[in-house]
């Protein structure tokens, strides 16, 4: 089994949209240690926060509980957290790459565009990046030529076992990438990071929908074809994303 939890490590209440969501980091077992993917914020974030981490936190309405960071949340599921060896990213936003702080002899494998993106605040959301977070982390692994095709999609296989592949979707930012993880019986996971909301779950659990051409600047324009792909193949892909939503206020 690859897959082991997936861990809500930042709720966001915002009062606009009035809606309730969860930010996931996901939490594998494979044959080089524990891996993550994608990993909220620390509980330096939280315990002693720079400003724009307070700035983003009130906006989302997001409970500075340190509770609630991976690094806590692993010991209550009983994991040791140097049994994480690596850590994914989809995207290195504030939300999403903060948790690395917590996990310094962790290899971060991320695409080469995205960290030049967090590094000089690129893209539509480039205030979005948080330096502080992650500059003083060793370990890095980069990655940017597709080396085989996953459904149709360019993607870049990770020196992991099972397989697990970044595939590039630029849009969200500009080295977005989805991460599809092998399970058993030739099934996959596919963490869609911000590059679709979950149109996956029913429609009570998708409160919100956005006009098509905020989605396309937001997300980057996959959600067509990330429907398409769920359509054809959801006997084979369980689909889930960076930030699911739970309930209206
Ligand atoms: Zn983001």
């Amino acid at each position: 089994m690859t897959f082991l939890y997936s861990l809500n490590c930042a709720q966001l209440n915002p009062p606009i949209p009035a809606i309730q969501a969860a930010t996931y980091c996901l939490v594998l077992d494979t044959q080089q240690g524990l891996a993550l993917v994608d990993c909220g914020y620390s509980t330096q974030d939280f315990l002693n926060p720079p400003l724009i981490v307070r700035l983003f936190t009130w906006l989302m309405r997001t409970p500075r509980n340190p509770q609630t960071c991976t690094l806590n949340q692993l010991a209550t599921h009983e994991i040791n957290p140097s049994m994480v060896q690596h850590i994914i990213l989809t995207h290195m936003h504030i939300d999403h790459a903060g948790g690395i702080a917590d996990f310094p002899w962790a290899t971060v494998h991320v695409h080469c565009q995205e960290y030049e993106a967090a590094r000089h605040h690129r893209g539509r959301v480039g205030i979005g990046y948080v330096r502080k977070q992650w500059q003083q982390h060793q370990h890095w692994a980069f990655y940017e030529n597709p080396d085989c095709e996953w459904f149709g999609w360019p993607a870049i296989t990770l020196p992991l076992t099972p397989t697990i592949l970044l595939i590039p979707t630029p849009g969200h930012t500009p080295g977005h990438c989805m991460v599809a993880i092998k399970q058993q019986s030739n099934c996959w996971l596919l963490q869609t990071g911000s590059a679709a909301y979950p149109f996956y779950l029913p429609a009570e659990q998708y409160p919100v929908h956005p006009p098509v051409w905020l989605q396309r600047w937001g997300m980057g324009g996959y959600v067509q074809s990330l429907k398409k792909l769920w359509f054809e193949h959801r006997d084979q892909i369980t689909f889930t994303s960076g930030h699911e939503f739970v309930k209206r206020h």
